[in-house]
């Protein structure tokens, strides 16, 4: 796959507000947030996106990547009053940087039906 921006953000090539970090997951704030609590929890490794993933290989990183979703949201403040996992994939699903990632989006109602 061809590399993205968010690979340099985990090289540390281009800065970003980093909330956690370790050996195979960064988070950090979306730099256009569309919520008081948008971080994005990306896998180090490059996954271009979700139809690359398949249970028996990436469950135990899809497991942390929720993992980290919680203690983030924990951290937040926003645990309790919940907030929204996303996962953009393709085209038609709004995905515009073609390395896997999952948004936490929190700190207001969010709406449903999304756009
Ligand atoms: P998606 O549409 O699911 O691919 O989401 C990509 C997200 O990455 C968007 O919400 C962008 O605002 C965000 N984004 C793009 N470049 C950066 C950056 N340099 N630092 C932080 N977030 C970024």
């Amino acid at each position: 796959m061809a590399e993205t921006i968010f690979s340099k953000i985990i090289r540390k090539e281009i800065p970003a507000a980093i909330v956690y970090e370790n050996e195979t997951v960064l988070a950090f704030r979306d730099i256009n947030p569309a919520a008081p609590t948008h971080i994005l929890v990306v896998p180090k490794i490059e996954i271009a996106k979700v139809t690359d993933l398949n249970g028996k290989e990436h469950g135990a990183l899809l497991g942390e990547m929720i993992d980290v979703a919680n203690a983030i949201a924990k951290q937040e403040g926003i645990a309790e009053k919940g907030f929204r996992l996303v996962f953009n994939c393709g085209d038609d699903g709004g995905q515009e940087v073609y390395h896997l990632h999952m948004h936490l989006l929190g700190g207001r109602k969010m709406n449903w039906p999304p756009g």
